[in-house]
C-alpha cells in the first residue's frame, strides 16, 4: 500500500505574525458604516466608547494589508495552533470521488470552535487598554463559551447574555461559560432596558442575537470601564479569523497543492472570511494559477441572508442599537426558525463579505437542515470526527461538489473548514437520528414583509 499524509501541521515558528486586512486590498470597499442617528458616516470615536480602541482601529483600517498579531496573541494561539489540515481521504472514499478533499480542523481548539482565535484577539486588547470587564451575546453558545476563557486567560470578567431558547435546550455551553466563571443570563431579560421593552411587548419572546446584543450593548453602554465585543460578522472579527487561512495556505503547499474551490459555512461570514481571504488576495491580484479558485458560502435554507435577502443599510440588532451596516440582510426583525446550527441563525452578513459577494469575488449556496445533518453523518463515519452543525452546513457543500466531480472525473481540490465540533450538539443528531428534525420553507413574502419594515 503506498503511504499517505493524512495531516499536515505546522511547527511553531511558523504560526502566522501577521493577520491579513483584505479591506486594503478589495477592488471596491465596503461602503462606510451610518450612525443612526445622524445617517452620517460612523468616526472611530463613536465606536470608542463601546468596543475596545485597537478593534476599532482594525475596523475601520482601509490601507494596511498586513496587521501583527501581538506576541501574547501568538503565545495564546501556541496552545491549540497550527490546526491541522487534514486529507479526508475516507470521505473521498464514501463519495467515489476523484476530488481531492482537504478541511482545515479547527475543531481541536480548547472550546471546540474557530471563535477563540478571536476571543484572545478582543480579550487582550480590552487587558491592554485598562478594560475589566467585558459584555457579550451569545446564540448556542461558542462565542460566550470562548469568550469566556479568553477573559480568564487575561484576568477580565465576562457577562453573556444567551438567546433563552439555546440557555433552555444547550444547557452544557452555559456551564462551560460558568465554568470559567463567567455570569450568564438568559436573553431577553429584565436586566436591561431594551428587555424590558421587548418582554412587555412579547412576554414569551425565545430570544434572538438580536435581543441578546441589544442587551449586551445596553451594558457595555451603561458600565463603566465595560466593552462589548462580537463573535462574527464585524471586519475585525473575520481579521482575527485569517490565521486559519494563512496556515492553510501553507498546509497546501506542504501537500503539494492549491485549491480550485474555498468553502466555509455562513453566519456573519467570520470563518468564512477566515479560511477564503488569505487565498482570495490571489484571485484579486490576478496571479497565475491561483485566479480560478471558487469561494462558496454555505448557508441555511432557513436563514437565506446571502441567497435571498437584499443588499442594502440595515441594523445589526433587534431594537436598532448598533450603527447601520451595509449588508445583505433579511431585515433586523427576521426571526429565523429554530434551526438546529444556532451559529447561523443570523439576519444579515458581514459588510466585506457583503460587498465581495456582489462584486462576484465569491458564492452562496444554501442547504436545507436534513441535508446538512446527512453530510454530517456521512462524514463523521467517514473521518472519525462528528461536526457542528453549522460546519455540516459547509460539509454538504463540499460533498455536492466532490459529487460532481465524481459525474465528471475531475480532480478538482477542495478545501473547507470544519469550524467546530458537534460533541455538545449531540441532541440536535439525537433528533435527526430519530426521523424528528424537518426543514424549513421560508416564504417569499416573509422575507419580503421583514424587508419591507427596514
Ligand atoms: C459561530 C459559528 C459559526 C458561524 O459564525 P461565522 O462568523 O459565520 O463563522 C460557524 N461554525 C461554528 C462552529 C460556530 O461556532
Amino acid at each position: 500500500m503506498k503511504e499517505t499524509v493524512k495531516r499536515f501541521i505546522l511547527p511553531e515558528n511558523e504560526i502566522p505574525r501577521r493577520w491579513y486586512n483584505i479591506q486594503a486590498e478589495m477592488p471596491n470597499k465596503p461602503m462606510p458604516p451610518l450612525n443612526p442617528a445622524t445617517r452620517e458616516p460612523l468616526h472611530a470615536e463613536d465606536l470608542y466608547p463601546l468596543f475596545a480602541r485597537e478593534c476599532v482601529n482594525q475596523e475601520l483600517n482601509m490601507t494596511d494589508a498586513w496587521i501583527d498579531i501581538p506576541d501574547e496573541v501568538r503565545e495564546k494561539y501556541k496552545y491549540y495552533r497550527s490546526t491541522p489540515l487534514v486529507r479526508a481521504y475516507g470521505l473521498e472514499k464514501a463519495l467515489g470521488t476523484p476530488a481531492h478533499i482537504y478541511f482545515k480542523n479547527e475543531s481541536v481548539s480548547p472550546m471546540g470552535s474557530h471563535k477563540l482565535n478571536s476571543a484572545i484577539a478582543q480579550a487582550y486588547y480590552c487587558k491592554q487598554e485598562g478594560v475589566t470587564n467585558v459584555t457579550t451575546e451569545t446564540g448556542a453558545g461558542q462565542w460566550g463559551a470562548s469568550l469566556a476563557y479568553a477573559a480568564s486567560l487575561f484576568g477580565i470578567d465576562a457577562a453573556v447574555y444567551q438567546v433563552k431558547i439555546s440557555y433552555e435546550q444547550k444547557p452544557y455551553r452555559r456551564s462551560i461559560m460558568q465554568t470559567f466563571g463567567a455570569q450568564v443570563t438568559p436573553s431577553p431579560s429584565m436586566s436591561t432596558r431594551a428587555g424590558k421593552d421587548i418582554l412587555t411587548k412579547h412576554p414569551n419572546h425565545q430570544g434572538s442575537l438580536g435581543t441578546a446584543i441589544s442587551e449586551a450593548v445596553e451594558l457595555a453602554r451603561t458600565t463603566p470601564n465595560c466593552k462589548y465585543t462580537l463573535g462574527s460578522v464585524l471586519s475585525h472579527v473575520t481579521l482575527h479569523q485569517t490565521v486559519i487561512g494563512l496556515e492553510a495556505e501553507k498546509q497546501m503547499e506542504m501537500a503539494g497543492e492549491y485549491p480550485d474551490m474555498v468553502i466555509a459555512c455562513f453566519g456573519g461570514g467570520s470563518n468564512f472570511g477566515g479560511i477564503a481571504f488569505p487565498f482570495m488576495r490571489h484571485k484579486i491580484a490576478g496571479e497565475e494559477g491561483k485566479a480560478h479558485t471558487r469561494f462558496i458560502a454555505a448557508e441555511p435554507a432557513s436563514c437565506p441572508k446571502l441567497t435571498r435577502g437584499e443588499f442594502r443599510y440595515d441594523f445589526g440588532d433587534e431594537a436598532g442599537y448598533t450603527p447601520l451596516l451595509p449588508m445583505y440582510t433579511l431585515g433586523h426583525n427576521f426571526a429565523p426558525a429554530n434551526i438546529h446550527a444556532g451559529g447561523l441563525r443570523y439576519h444579515g452578513a458581514g459588510t466585506v463579505v457583503s460587498q465581495l459577494l456582489k462584486d462576484g469575488l465569491m458564492e452562496a449556496v444554501d442547504v436545507e437542515q436534513l441535508e446538512s445533518f446527512e453530510a454530517g453523518c456521512l462524514f463523521a463515519r467517514a473521518e472519525g470526527i462528528i461536526p457542528a452543525p453549522e460546519s455540516c452546513h459547509a460539509i454538504a457543500a463540499t460533498i455536492r461538489e466532490a459529487r460532481k466531480c465524481a459525474e465528471s472525473g475531475e480532480e478538482k481540490v477542495i478545501l473547507f473548514n470544519l469550524s467546530g465540533h458537534g460533541l455538545i450538539d449531540m441532541a440536535s443528531y439525537d433528533k435527526f437520528l430519530a426521523g424528528d428534525l424537518v426543514n424549513y420553507e421560508l416564504p417569499d413574502e416573509v422575507i419580503r414583509h421583514n424587508l419591507d419594515q427596514i
